[in-house]
């Protein structure tokens, strides 16, 4: 475990102690699957100048109907409780009747039990979207999320169909409707020289109350990737967003920011930063499982498959190398922000970056600008504003 962490911010200088909320030490054993990732088109119909998909996973076909339909058997054989369905490897929407499909099974599979409630997650780049698809969305309840950059000049230079044409105004008036939905979200690629702000509230102009700003994954050395000027900009937004907070403005949710403030108050500490592998896999589209969507196709990682089932071994040696908790990587081992961060993503650090497992700077510097204000304001509305503090965090006290 690390020492205290001593930092100046807003003027004030703070003390974080990672000790208070350090996760209990890792046990691995055979998890329960109760996030399946399904990947229905196996492509994409976007250009974006940071594909990671494109430069780290093969061409894949598309899913068939019967396969699709044994996933689904398999998973709620397996599984009850509280589980989730993901769809946002390549564009989904390229194969809506897939989605249609599992929005369906999933919402019958539900009425015929009372044990079991499913959340459907989909990560969209928006521009397949019709009137008709957004309805059945609604209808079945999706948790939509859409891939928008910033404004028009942004994201129309990130974010290319394959003619070379940006796409900004195809989705534009499909974010605003959606924004009625509490949990829409959007999620944003930081590059190299994008100033957050503007991206950030030209997203909340539309009304999105939900946004998500992540760096650029890319392989190294890239000229996209966030350097340290990138860094101290991103610091100074997120010092403003939560100075404005703290002051009684009522601001959108910026999503990795509020998970580090529920993790501040200690809730969601964990020493890996997601469950791939363990309790999420993802289906190819043979019936191969993999340890999540990033890792489809890739036969190095396959864990099994839908015949045969989840090989064991195979996820017990995962769990001991790319998806290794992070008091097992060499870099968190030695940062203060680990039990707030979690760890890097296993993808991104094994597939990207070094290769190597380590995760990257600018993505540390982010998650740390991120921790560091959500300290702050976790200590300044814990005198000021308690209840304001739980609220924001999404702690509902009935739950505690
Ligand atoms: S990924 Fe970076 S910020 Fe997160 S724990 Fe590791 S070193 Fe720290
Ligand atoms: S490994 Fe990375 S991409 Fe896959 S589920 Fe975890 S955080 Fe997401």
């Amino acid at each position: 475990m690390t020492e205290q962490h001593r930092f100046e911010f807003l003027g004030s200088d703070v003390v974080f102690d990672p000790a208070v909320v350090e996760p209990p030490s890792f046990i691995e054993r055979d998890f329960p699957v109760t996030s399946l990732a399904l990947d229905v088109s196996g492509t994409c119909n976007m250009n974006c100048i940071y594909c990671a998909e494109s430069s780290t996973m093969p061409q894949r076909a598309v899913i068939s109907n019967t396969i699709l339909e044994k996933a689904l058997d398999s998973f709620f054989s397996w599984s009850s409780g509280v589980l989730s369905i993901h769809v946002g490897s390549g564009e989904p929407l390229l194969n809506p009747s897939a989605v249609r499909t599992i929005g369906r099974r999933a919402r019958e599979y539900e009425a015929s039990t009372e044990s079991t409630r499913i959340s459907l997650h989909l990560t969209t780049n928006g521009t397949a979207f019709t009137g008709e698809v957004v309805n059945w969305l609604r209808e079945d309840n999706w948790v939509i999320k859409i891939s928008l950059d910033g404004n028009s000049r942004i994201h129309n230079h990130n974010r290319k169909d394959r003619q070379g044409r940006g796409t900004y105004e195809r989705i534009e008036n499909y974010v605003r409707a959606l924004c009625d939905i509490p949990s829409f979200s959007t999620t944003s690629v930081l590059c190299h020289e994008t100033d957050p702000a503007e991206v950030f509230y030209a997203i909340s102009a539309l009304g999105v109350q939900n946004i998500e700003l992540v760096p650029v994954a890319v392989e190294y050395p890239s000229n996209l990737s966030l350097d340290e000027e990138d860094i101290l900009n991103y610091k100074r937004f997120v010092a403003e967003y939560v100075k404005r907070i703290a002051e009684g403005e009522s601001m959108p949710r910026l999503i990795r920011f509020m998970k580090k403030l529920q993790r501040v108050l200690g809730f969601g500490i964990s020493r890996v930063p997601c469950g791939a592998g363990r309790n999420f896999l993802a289906v190819g589209p043979h019936g191969e499982f993999y340890p999540c969507f990033r890792f489809v196709g890739l036969d190095q990682y396959r864990l099994g498959d839908l015949t045969h089932g989840i090989g064991r071994e195979r996820t017990r040696e995962f769990a001991l190398t790319a998806g290794r908790p992070y008091d097992a990587r060499e870099t968190c081992g030695k940062c203060w922000a680990a039990p707030l961060c979690g760890g890097p993503c296993f993808a991104c650090s094994q597939l990207l970056f070094y290769r190597n497992g380590e995760p990257s700077p600018d993505y540390c510097g982010l998650v740390r600008a991120d921790c560091e204000a959500a300290v702050w304001l976790a200590q300044t509305l814990r005198d000021e504003a308690p209840e304001r503090l739980v609220e924001l965090a999404g702690i509902h006290l009935g739950d505690l």
